[in-house]
């Protein structure tokens, strides 16, 4: 049976702003998304039956059809009857080390993994636009994960204008293992708090997607200039999830005590994550936040800014 083993890499927001409401529910936003070395493997084997068929080797994911790799490979046999009926089912091993619902598209990037892996199994030759567009129908953050990178998302996050790509930029990720914040409940709660702020007309909402372009983030990207781009992160969730969540907050506090270059949390949390000047501060910093906070709980990573998503590791 053929395979395909697949690294499907997380990614951190290096901007998040929240702009308006969507007439479909979702909110308008501009982001600036940056994948991470911190990667799923996802192994995915053609199966000589037609059915579809998950493996997890982490407790909290599910592994029947709300799994969104299987939600991926069902959209594949639907799009492409023709292929499924000839290569049939396949099996998918996801050997999970991105922290789960963190805020780092861990879900989304096991998603972007079985479409790259199916468009290679069933020899359907796919452009990355089309999987680009299977991918929005998963999720916000499936598209950026495809090829990843750095990136301007826009939209609900799925329009994207890709960036000159950052790499070897070090950073430190901390996870409470045991805190999960519900990515609804951050964009209601925010909706709730600041949707008097939002914009409402059309011609206002392209005007502030458009801005990102010139705007100091960006200018800091194309610099490639870490302290810089470190003094820009912004992340509007920040300021609901900080009040909320005391232990994200104390973590936001601890990184900007070690002197790293600037610190913010990554998507709706509670992870967060800091830009350090080389590898060598990043291991220092991470050796002072455990001693900071000495709580097993806690998961810390040291790792960098890549400048890909999918990637194929082997196949046989
Ligand atoms: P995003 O940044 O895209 O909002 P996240 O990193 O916050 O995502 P995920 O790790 O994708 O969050 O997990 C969100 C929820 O999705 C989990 O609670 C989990 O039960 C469910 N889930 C379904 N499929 C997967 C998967 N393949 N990997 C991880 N979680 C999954």
């Amino acid at each position: 049976m053929r395979s395909y083993t697949l690294i499907a890499p997380a990614k951190i927001n290096l901007h998040l702003e929240i702009i308006g409401d969507r007439p479909d529910g979702y909110h308008e936003l501009v982001m600036i998304l940056q994948s991470i070395d911190l990667a799923d493997e996802i192994y995915l084997q053609a199966s000589d039956t037609d059915t579809i068929h998950v493996r997890c080797n982490h407790p909290e994911v599910p592994v029947d059809k709300s799994n969104i790799a299987y939600k991926a490979a069902a959209l594949m046999a639907t799009e492409f009857p023709t292929a499924y009926g000839k290569y049939g089912g396949v099996n998918i091993t996801i050997n999970k080390r991105i922290p789960v619902a963190a805020g780092l598209a861990g879900g989304s990037t096991n998603a972007a993994a079985v479409l790259v892996g199916i468009d290679l199994l069933w020899k359907l030759g796919l452009t990355q636009s089309e999987l680009e567009e299977l991918g929005a129908q998963l999720g916000s953050d499936v598209p950026f994960c495809i090829a990843g990178g750095t990136a301007i998302a826009t939209g609900r996050g799925e329009q994207l204008s890709p960036l000159p790509s950052l790499d070897n930029i070090y950073i430190v990720l901390a996870k409470y293992r045991s805190l999960a914040i519900s990515t609804p409940w951050a964009y209601k709660t925010y909706r709730e708090q600041f949707g008097d702020t939002y914009l409402r007309d059309t011609d206002s909402l392209s005007a502030r997607a458009a801005a990102i372009h010139s705007g100091p983030i960006v200018q800091a990207i194309l610099h490639k200039d870490a302290t810089e781009i470190a003094q820009k992160l912004h992340n509007d969730l920040e300021r609901v999830v900080l009040p909320a969540y005391p232990q994200v907050l104390q973590l936001r506090e601890t990184y900007a005590s070690t002197g790293v270059l600037g610190t913010m949390m990554s998507g709706s949390g509670p992870s967060v994550f800091a830009i350090c000047e080389s590898q060598q501060q990043a291991e220092q910093v991470k050796l002072r936040i455990r001693e900071t906070i000495p709580d097993e709980d806690l998961e810390l990573f040291v790792t960098r800014m890549i400048s890909h998503g999918i990637q194929v590791a082997s196949s046989v």
